[in-house]
Order: C-alpha cells, then structure tokens, then sequence
C-alpha cells in the first residue's frame, strides 16, 4: 500500500455488525446501512469504522482480512470437514504433491479407489477439474497404468 493508514478519507469503510459480527463494506455517504446477514439497520454515525479507503477493492480486502480475523480458526476447519467429505476434493488435495502427471494420475486413482472403490475417467476429470489441470487422452494413460485395470469398458478400479 502506498502509505494509506486506512483511517483518513474515503467514502467506502468497514464496519462489523454488532448482532453477527459480520464484516461488510458500506458506504459512509449513506446514513444507515441494512446488514445483509441478519437484516439488523445499522446506524453508520454510531458504528466503529475499521477501515477507511476511496477504493472498493481495499474495502473489500479490509472485510476478508476482518472477518477473517473474527471468525478466527473455526471458518478453515470447517471447509476441511466439509471437502473431505468430497472424495474428488480429497483425492485432487493429495494429488497436489505429485511430480509429474503420471504420479498424479497414480494418487488421485489409489484415493478414488479406497474412497468410492470403481471409479470412471469422469471421476478422474472431475479431480482434474478441482485442480485446475486437464489431461489430454486420459482414458488411455488411465488403462496404462500399472496399478489399475479397467474392470469393464471405462469403469476402473485400482490393485
Ligand atoms: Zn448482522
């Protein structure tokens, strides 16, 4: 930043609803402002402003940075609870320390193999997917694997 304290002028500040405590930017022009959680009509005069700034895109990153702050470690967890519960998510987490595609290939179907047992290359995709990586001719690299057979025509399962 380029020596903006946060604090000074600007028409977008940060406050933190006292009812849920969530962060929200809002703008200082207005005189009140609803909370878009809990609907509670926040008096702008009455509130503490975190964070002063001329630019949304600050505002916006002082309420990350904020709620991120409130909510402390319990948000984390909770998104690791909910992933693992996804095997695709799962698998495309553990494939991430892979070092070549071949490796990667090798994990995400040994973690789709002990999560949902048969998997289909569309499983395989979708682990892709959530890494943000795609493989040209998977299903062939799939069947030359040596840890996987292909059960029956696309359905695979690993040793
Ligand atoms: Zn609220």
């Amino acid at each position: 930043m380029t020596g903006k304290s946060g604090t000074g002028e600007g028409k977008y500040g940060v406050i933190v609803c006292p009812d849920c405590e969530t962060a929200r930017v809002v703008d200082l022009n207005d005189k009140t402002s609803r909370c878009y959680r809990c609907g509670k009509r926040l008096i702008l005069k009455k509130m503490k402003i975190y964070y002063r700034t001329s630019s949304s895109k600050e505002a916006r990153w002082a309420v990350g940075r904020l709620n991120a702050e409130i909510s402390g470690g319990d948000l984390p967890c909770m998104r690791e609870r909910d992933e693992s519960d996804d095997p695709h998510i799962k698998a495309a987490k553990k494939a991430t320390i892979a070092e070549n595609e071949r490796e990667r290939l090798e994990i995400i179907c040994r973690v789709l193999g002990e999560e949902i047992g048969s998997f289909r290359s569309e499983d395989v995709k979708s682990v892709l997917h959530h890494m943000g990586r795609e493989i040209e001719d998977l299903e062939t690299k799939l069947k030359r694997l040596e840890d996987i057979y292909e059960r029956e025509e696309g359905v695979f399962r690993s040793v």
